[in-house]
């Protein structure tokens, strides 16, 4: 059944937006690496980016919606988004209007060149942090996001502890981010977390806030790798089979607006990747952002979305 389909079949209509608590920038699509799984296929030759004309742009809406629960929060993403050159820039001007900012990082950024003072800029804006870590170890990480990027993540990991991040006097949050390595759903968030932690702190010294365990959308890179393993077929049966009508209420599209690197406003990252753009009925930009009108649109779905409503649910 299709998705659209067996939301109506719930007898809630249509899935609608609840209000807007975060913004969320891709800020570009440029990376320093190339991950397997990566469903906004990031990588090293991407020029997409998101220009000031741009930035300044999100930085006019978290003026204009500083009233409580008008967006609270801006969650920036990429690529890798500190490659953007507006990136500081962004991040503090954020900072200054009273936003909590969060930055989906791939931590071995902190190693390229020009990045040193990130740490220290996360810290001194009191940024969240919600970085990836598929396994807890090497081989497992490396496989899927390439040699070396294990020991660079742990080396980052270790320096944000040290500023503060994860300690409870501080408050500073630092989150980690579990994907399957293939065609199957995560296990359960806490009992995966309470491994995390265990394995992370007796090898390394590490801790963390909270894992999040996310399942592998069938879109970008990772459906290309369903296609070319024959899994497709078998994997999107597995997200449609598992729907549970109980994370409905609780995906991300409800919450949030998601911003691309050209303006261009989605429901989700995952429909920015896929072209599928808020309904014509609202505003498609986010020079034209309008609070009222967007926090009570009608989300574009398609078959993906049964990514977000499989198991646990995922957002
Ligand atoms: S894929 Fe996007 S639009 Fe679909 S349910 Fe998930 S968050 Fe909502």
């Amino acid at each position: 059944m299709k998705f659209v389909d067996k939301v109506a079949a719930l007898g809630r209509g249509t899935l609608r937006a609840g209000y807007i608590d975060v913004l969320q920038v891709n800020l570009g699509y440029k990376c320093n690496m190339l991950c397997k799984h990566c469903h906004v296929m990031a990588g090293p030759i991407r020029t997409e980016m998101m220009d000031r004309e741009n930035i300044d742009a999100v930085i006019r809406v978290l003026e204009e919606n500083l009233e409580d629960n008008q967006i609270n929060v801006l969650d920036l993403t990429g690529g890798a988004p500190e490659l953007n050159p507006g990136f500081q820039y962004l991040v503090e001007s954020a900072g200054a209007l009273g936003k909590h900012v969060v930055v989906r990082s791939n931590l071995t950024i902190f190693f390229e060149k020009g990045m040193e003072n990130l740490p220290d800029l996360y810290r001194d804006n009191r940024v969240e942090i919600i970085a990836s870590l598929p396994y807890y170890m090497e081989e497992n990480v490396n496989r899927v996001r390439g040699a070396g990027t294990f020991d660079k993540s742990i080396q980052a990991l270790r320096m944000l502890n040290s500023l503060g991040y994860a300690h409870e006097s501080t408050g500073l949050k630092l989150n980690l981010v579990y994907n399957p390595p293939g065609a199957f759903l995560p296990p359960q968030q806490d009992l995966l977390e309470a491994e995390y932690k265990r394995e992370l702190q007796s090898k390394f010294g590490i801790s963390f806030n909270s894992l999040y365990t996310f399942t592998n959308m069938p879109i970008g890179r990772f459906k290309d790798f369903l296609m070319r393993t024959g899994n497709a077929g078998q994997y999107l049966n597995k997200l449609a089979s598992s729907f549970n009508p109980d994370t409905l209420e609780g995906v991300m599209c409800r919450f949030i607006v998601s911003v691309a690197w050209d303006g261009k406003l989605f429901d989700c990252d995952f429909n920015q990747v896929i072209g599928l753009s808020v309904a014509d009925e609202y505003p498609q930009h986010i020079r034209d952002f309008n609070y009222l009108s967007l926090s009570q649109r009608q989300i574009a779905v398609g078959e993906h979305c049964y990514g977000c409503t499989a198991g646990q649910g995922s957002t």
